[in-house]
């Protein structure tokens, strides 16, 4: 399956939005919520926007899905 990433600009969306996202994670790898997220970046995947960014904790990819009620 070929990864068709459009990106977007995170940092278009509010500092309360940003602040928001950046802070409410899940982490598989800690299995711990709100661990909190650095470097974030946005992408659109097949029709999901994406948050992802590194955990805070573990340095590993944390994703946040948006259903298409969250933009
Ligand atoms: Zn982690």
């Amino acid at each position: 399956m070929q990864d068709e990433r459009t990106e977007r600009d995170f940092t278009a969306r509010s500092e309360e939005d940003q602040q928001a996202f950046i802070e409410q994670t899940w982490c598989d790898q800690c299995q711990q919520e709100n661990l909190g997220m650095s470097n974030p970046r946005e992408y659109l995947l097949k029709g999901i926007v994406f948050i992802e960014g590194d955990c805070n904790r573990c340095g590993g990819v944390v994703l946040t899905e948006l259903t298409e009620d969250d933009f």
